[in-house]
């Protein structure tokens, strides 16, 4: 989940919000606005927009600190956090790390779920102390200690990657030693309960003709399916790195062509004999950039004649690279951020290799199919 917009930093955290937050926002706020025109007619006009849009931005206050709990607890046992995500759905954080044992993982899971409920709590003091629901602060109270109580209790649900979920898998690796078979176990329970939604949402829909309401489930199920499968994923893409370099999986052999030629000859002589797909550029023994496929495809055939390597290359000095110790992990990262397909390797300012996205992926396949 992308930060689209970058709020600031708290606790070293970056907090930003996704796009589709807006779609939340702009729906909480409207049916808050129909709501309090119904219940409240003796408010003043612009009163149940105005109270809208506050009790929004609290509802969005309330899911930060929900996120900041996980984030915090997950601080303080020594587990990096790199950024906290508002989305149409809630938060996520990013917790660098799997924790490092069962209890931690319980406790991040479930400090959310308990979050939420304080807050309800305390929304709903504040609505017992103005007394009268009818009230403008009575009614926004009131909204907001049903709504957190209803957070807390939905991030119960035991299927991963919701909080319920995590705490599930944390029992489950405490009992069986196993965070493969607990993650396995907790996510396929996620899935479970995903299609639950899906199915749910399409007879809310169409036997209860609440077609809002059964989208909006259906939805979320879908989300949580596909959150519940690309966690497993990434759970066995970080066991299968785990304290594996680039040295063990890097090309050293990677071909080089002359800067000067033209991209005609760099296709007849190099590209169309060899079958590679990446080129190391030289020029007067000194590598100068890369050339890929994918670079001499930007340029249309009739240019290839008059256009050289190195006026389409990736020249070298703009080029994001890693080191022969870098763990894979953190390289796969970078490639699925920037959205890169190889990296050169470099040490001490030379050219070591290439480690290219296939041999990463190649490696985790083999790993896992042994359950490495
Ligand atoms: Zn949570």
């Amino acid at each position: 989940m992308e930060s689209n917009i970058k709020l600031g930093k708290l606790f070293g955290i970056e907090i930003g919000v996704n796009y589709s937050w807006f779609i939340i926002f702009f729906l909480i706020t409207f049916s808050l606005w129909g709501q309090f025109s119904i219940e409240h007619e003796h408010w003043p006009a612009a009163l149940p927009f105005v109270m809208a849009i506050v009790t929004s931005f609290l509802f969005f206050a309330s899911l930060l600190a929900h996120e900041l709990s996980h984030s915090l607890l997950a601080l303080a046992k020594g587990l990096p956090v790199h950024s906290i995500t508002l989305f149409v759905f809630g938060g996520v954080s990013r917790i660098g790390k799997e924790a490092m044992n069962a209890a931690t993982e319980f406790w991040v899971g479930i400090i959310g779920p308990i979050s939420s409920a304080v807050i309800a709590g305390l929304f709903y003091v504040v609505a017992a102390l103005v007394g009268d629901p009818q009230s403008p602060v009575g009614a926004m109270a009131g909204w907001l200690a049903l709504i957190n109580l209803m957070l807390a209790l939905f991030n119960l649900i035991p299927g991963y990657p919701l909080d319920g979920g995590r705490v599930l898998r944390a029992i489950l690796w405490g009992a069986t030693g196993s965070i493969q078979k607990a993650t396995r176990i907790a996510s396929l329970v996620g899935e479970g309960f995903a299609y639950l939604f899906i199915i749910g949402g399409i007879i809310l829909a169409f036997r209860y003709n609440n077609l809002i309401g059964g989208l909006w489930l259906a939805f979320i199920g879908w989300f949580l399916r596909d959150a519940a499968r690309s966690s497993q994923q990434a759970m066995i893409f970080e066991r299968a790195l785990k304290g594996v370099s680039v040295r063990q999986v890097m090309s050293s052999d990677v071909p080089n062509v002359p800067g000067h030629i033209p991209l005609t000859e760099f296709f007849e002589e190099y590209l169309m004999q060899t079958g590679r797909r990446c080129f190391i550029v030289m020029r007067d023994d000194r590598l100068t950039g890369l050339i890929t496929a994918h670079e001499i495809k930007a340029v249309p055939r009739d240019q290839w004649a008059v256009t050289s390597i190195q006026q389409v290359m990736k020249p070298f000095e703009t080029m994001k690279t890693v080191g022969p110790d870098t763990e894979l992990l953190r390289v796969l990262e970078i490639m699925q951020r920037e959205d890169l397909n190889q990296l050169p390797v470099v040490s001490d300012e030379r050219l070591e290799g290439l480690v290219r996205r296939e041999d990463v992926l190649r490696f985790i396949n083999t790993r896992a199919e042994f359950d490495y």
